[in-house]
């Protein structure tokens, strides 16, 4: 389906329309708590929950920094509730960069444009409009729900879901399992189409190196400066290449890609088998090791002033358990001299392939895409499951698409022209409905 960039609400599905109008809502989150603010956002998703007769409360963190939580009563009220949650912010977008205005909400060649439009907006309107259809037609989903709207993912959740847990648990009272972002969706590789199933997640350090050094004039002679130093520094960091260590997970989905391929593990390496997923690699090949990237440098005031401080900040991804180890080292690497300061940091996660809920993905899946099969993965990245963790509630990515085969939907997050198709909405729609109701 093919409509022009004007086209209007009535012939828009409905989990279109919603991601749309919210991809128009610009929620930039900058980091380092600089942001747009999240409140119109929430401020809609609480009308269209209201709407539905639900209670919804907003909850500011801070000035701005809106989520939104509802509870859904559940036909089952034997079941622990499910947590079914997204977020609000979006990571920046320089318009420069984009064929499309990020905050267009444009619609052409059957897609959807915009910020948001992967991560994730696009969940946030397929969890709404899912519960549209079951409220709006009489039913009710066979467990209570909990759905959350958070805001701050983008930058660690400190104003959204970490806020939440610490200030608000009874929110989550009776909650055992989440479903939300960065899984689910399709990848083809070997001829045939398999979904992904998050069920573990990296853990997180952030931080900043910091070389000191004499401040001085530009044309001296001088042997100690801070930027040759920190320079020294981020390289080495930057060219560090963690070793592979696979975790039950990770093993298990590289024994799955293998089978598929029709070889076996013993045949190819961990980085072969992952690049032979083709663009999925993008997810993959980052959960077999830690991973250390320099993100931003900061030095300097003038060109001929050397200056007394320069400052990196580096975004290190270990495999879960193993942030102190890796921190360990990554003081031998850059030396004593440079001092390390943790501005941020977050555990892993790791979950079984396996159970009722699991069942309950691979089963309804399975309705929608007969045969396509349901592989694990961790994911590289983090998201609000790890906060939701610290209430002993089980997180899995689960947001179901179903993908062409040549789309780099891994590049999308956080990339240029980030696109959804709209027939990828619309099965996500109709996943997230069934597992709603029968789950
Ligand atoms: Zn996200």
């Amino acid at each position: 389906m093919t409509s022009g960039s004007d086209a209007s609400d009535l012939t828009l599905d409905e989990t279109t329309r919603i991601a749309r109008d919210l991809i128009r809502m610009d929620t930039t989150n900058y980091g380092e708590g600089r942001s747009n603010g999240e409140t119109e956002a929430a401020e809609y998703v609480e009308a269209c929950l209201r709407d539905l007769g639900l209670e919804p409360e907003l909850i500011d963190a801070a000035p701005g920094r809106t989520s939104v939580v509802a509870r859904v009563a559940g036909a089952n009220p034997e079941k622990p509730a499910l947590v079914v949650h997204g977020h609000l912010d979006v990571v920046p977008a320089d318009p420069a960069n984009w064929s499309v205005d990020p905050f267009g909400g444009e619609i052409k060649d059957g897609l959807l444009w915009g910020r948001g439009a992967v991560d994730m907006k696009n969940m946030d309107a397929m969890i709404l409009a899912s519960l549209r259809e079951i409220l709006g037609s009489g039913r009710r989903p066979e467990r209570d729900l909990v759905i959350a709207m958070f805001s701050d993912e983008e930058n660690g959740g400190v104003f959204g879901s970490h806020h939440l847990v610490t200030e608000r648990p009874e929110l989550f009272a009776g909650a055992t399992e989440a479903i939300s972002e960065v899984g689910g969706y399709s990848i083809t590789f070997g001829g045939r189409r398999s979904y992904l199933l998050q069920t573990s997640e990296k853990a997180l350090v952030w931080i900043k190196l910091v070389a000191t050094g004499r401040a001085a004039h530009g044309s001296r002679y001088v042997q100690d400066n801070a930027v040759t130093r920190l320079s020294e520094a981020v390289a080495a960091i930057g060219r560090t290449e963690w070793p592979v260590r696979l975790t039950d997970t990770t093993e298990q989905l590289l024994r799955e890609i293998a089978t598929i391929l029709g070889t076996t593990p013993e045949r190819l390496g961990p980085d072969e088998l992952a690049l032979a997923t083709g663009t999925a690699s993008g997810f993959i090949q980052a959960s077999l090791r830690t991973t250390s990237n320099p993100t931003l440098l900061q030095a300097g005031y003038k060109h001929n002033v050397i200056p007394d401080r320069a400052e990196a900040l580096v975004d290190i991804r270990t495999l879960p358990g193993e942030e102190d180890a890796v921190l360990a080292r990554v003081a031998e690497i850059v030396g004593e001299d440079i001092e390390i300061v943790v501005m941020h940091r977050d555990i892993g996660l790791e979950t079984p392939f396996s159970g009722p809920l699991v069942d309950a993905v691979v089963e309804t899946l399975g309705r929608h895409d007969p045969g396509a099969p349901v592989l694990p993965y961790m994911l590289s990245g983090g998201t609000d499951n790890k906060a939701l963790s610290l209430l002993g509630i089980t997180g899995y990515g689960f947001a179901p698409l179903r993908l062409p085969e040549h789309l780099d939907f891994p590049a999308m997050f956080h990339g240029v022209d980030e696109r959804v198709p709209l027939d990828a909405l619309g099965f996500g729609k109709q996943v997230l409905t069934d597992l709603l109701l029968d789950y």
